[in-house]
């Protein structure tokens, strides 16, 4: 169960070389994409190539699907103890390999290496949370209104679930979907991002090594997901798409879910608001700002995109905001002393330079940073932009960077509807000294999560996910591991 195939991983801290499985995990064979072809990963602190993985084909696909077929009786019938004290042994060894799975990933994302070593830690708390689940996925038992019947309710595995997931927490968004899937008794395939394969790799060996056994989780990359996951779910056996990334995406892979009526879960795109009340504590408003602004360089779904400041603490806001963010050092992810990396390509790059340049153009000032500098790699610097008008595309797009966009308001009224006019609605932050207005602006806001007087609202034991078109569906917590079952009802006559 060897690959032939290996990225060798510079040592580092105590750990040896590592190699990284770079071909495709089908059943219990690493091996090449039925063409042979290959793609390229690029580091994006230097712009150069790191390795290559295997690039599957449609029939790749669906021998991906067969390997989890093949396995998907033996797993969900797999007592759930057991099932946890794997879920549970892969807790402990991605913890034991974290050092040098931060800087995997820090390499092919670009990211700090304190932002990956935190994203390990939660990714493998995922594993720690769903074991602790897995043993606990009740049923139901009522009697009928006419007292005729039992109505007894089971939650089934709903079945082999394609996951696929986006390049900006490579380990994370994978193991919030393995863990409550496995948990549950499915057997999953894992697509990952293209920019973000190696991770992926290197979490399905970690699991292997722990015991879950072949054809449970199985991963592919490919160049062309378009075609691949359309011909998987239009095939017939795919039971649940788990889907991470952006709107544009997820609206797309609702309609080809459609064919097959396969159930979907969708984490997608946010535009989140970052609400400060007169009243806030401002030095903690500014550490929570920092935190939702530049945690991993502003490439979060749950990124503050937007700072809506009261009048009143406006200046004191934005100036302790510009010196905060000036403090921070861009540089490769890798080295211990970045505090923002790399972008994961030249395209965010320039998006954040039409944004910025579209901000401007309508009036908005550059207190900080405002153009990428001439180095090799994909850099863009933290960057203040105050008085930002209404209009201004940085106000309605994901910006995915480390820019913030500052606005500011008079009244709450006013505040709840700035900060409910996007078409998205993950995640809303608030700072307010009066726990009551917090809360009765957290119900007005149109968010599926809300911080209040927090800049962080990851957390395994609570559900993520959002609503209008930030997504459909719930990850984490006891919610999540409902996702991947199926309510079956039985009615017993008495
Ligand atoms: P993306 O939508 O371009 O790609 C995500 C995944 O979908 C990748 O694996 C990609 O290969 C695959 N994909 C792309 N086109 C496809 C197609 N036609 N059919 C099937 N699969 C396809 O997103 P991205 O650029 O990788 O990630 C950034 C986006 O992800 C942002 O919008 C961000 O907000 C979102 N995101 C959301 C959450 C959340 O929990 N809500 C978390 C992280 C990222």
């Amino acid at each position: 169960m060897k690959s032939s195939n290996n990225y060798l991983l510079p040592a580092c801290s105590a750990n040896p070389v590592r190699e990284i499985p770079t071909d495709l995990l089908i059943g219990e064979q690493w091996r090449a994409g039925a063409e042979g072809r290959r793609i390229d990963v690029i580091n994006p602190s230097t712009g150069e190539l790191l390795t290559s993985v295997a690039d599957a084909t449609i029939k790749d696909g669906i021998q991906a699907i067969d390997a989890a077929a093949q396995a998907a009786t033996g797993w969900a019938a797999t007592p759930p103890r057991k099932r946890a004290e794997l879920l549970r042994t892969c807790f402990e060894r991605m913890v034991a390999h974290s050092e040098w799975l931060a800087q995997l990933i820090s390499l092919e994302n670009g990211k700090a290496l304190a932002d990956a070593k935190s994203e390990v830690l939660y990714a493998a708390e995922f594993f720690r949370w769903y074991a602790e689940e897995a043993v606990r996925l009740e049923g139901e038992v009522s009697v009928s209104p006419s007292g005729a019947n039992r109505i007894v309710v089971m939650y089934q595995p709903i079945g082999i679930a394609l996951l696929i997931t986006p390049w900006n927490f490579p380990a994370a968004m994978a193991t919030r979907k393995i863990a409550p899937a496995l948990a549950a008794g499915c057997t999953c395939i894992l697509k990952p991002a293209e920019e973000t394969p190696l991770t992926a790799y290197a979490v399905a060996q970690i699991m292997l090594e722990a015991g879950i056994p072949p054809g449970v989780v199985n991963v592919i990359t490919t160049s062309d997901p378009a075609a691949v996951v359309k011909a998987m779910l239009h095939e017939g056996r795919i039971r649940k798409l788990s889907f991470t990334g952006s709107t544009e995406v997820g609206r797309l892979l609702l309609r080809e879910a459609a064919d097959t009526v396969v159930n979907s879960s969708m984490e997608l795109g946010g535009n989140a608001p970052f609400l400060v009340f007169e009243d806030a504590n401002i030095e903690e408003a500014i550490a929570g700002a920092m935190i939702a602004k530049m945690r991993n360089g502003g490439e979060a779904c749950t990124a503050a995109n937007r700072f809506y400041i009261q009048r009143g603490v406006y200046e004191q806001f934005t100036k302790q905001l510009v010196a905060r963010m000036g403090a921070v050092k861009l540089g490769e992810g890798c080295s211990p002393e970045t505090g923002c990396g790399a972008l994961i390509n030249r395209a965010a790059v320039e998006k954040i330079e039409l944004l910025v340049a579209d901000a401007v153009k309508r009036g908005a000032r550059v207190l900080l940073g405002g153009s990428a500098p001439t180095r090799p790699g994909f850099f863009y610097p933290p960057t203040v932009l105050a008085d930002v008008p209404a209009g201004a595309e940085i106000l309605k797009q994901e910006i995915f960077g480390p820019v913030a966009a500052l606005v500011p308001f008079d009244s709450i009224d006013e505040a709840v509807q700035l900060a409910n006019d996007t078409e998205y609605g993950l995640v809303s932050y608030i700072y307010t000294g009066d726990l009551k207005t917090g809360l009765r602006i957290s119900e007005r806001l149109e968010s599926g999560m809300i911080a209040l007087n927090r800049g962080l609202v990851s957390d395994a034991a609570a559900p993520f996910g959002g609503v209008k078109q930030s997504g459909l569906g719930r990850e984490g917590s006891h919610h999540g591991i409902r996702e991947f079952t199926e309510a079956k009802y039985i009615a017993v006559e008495w």
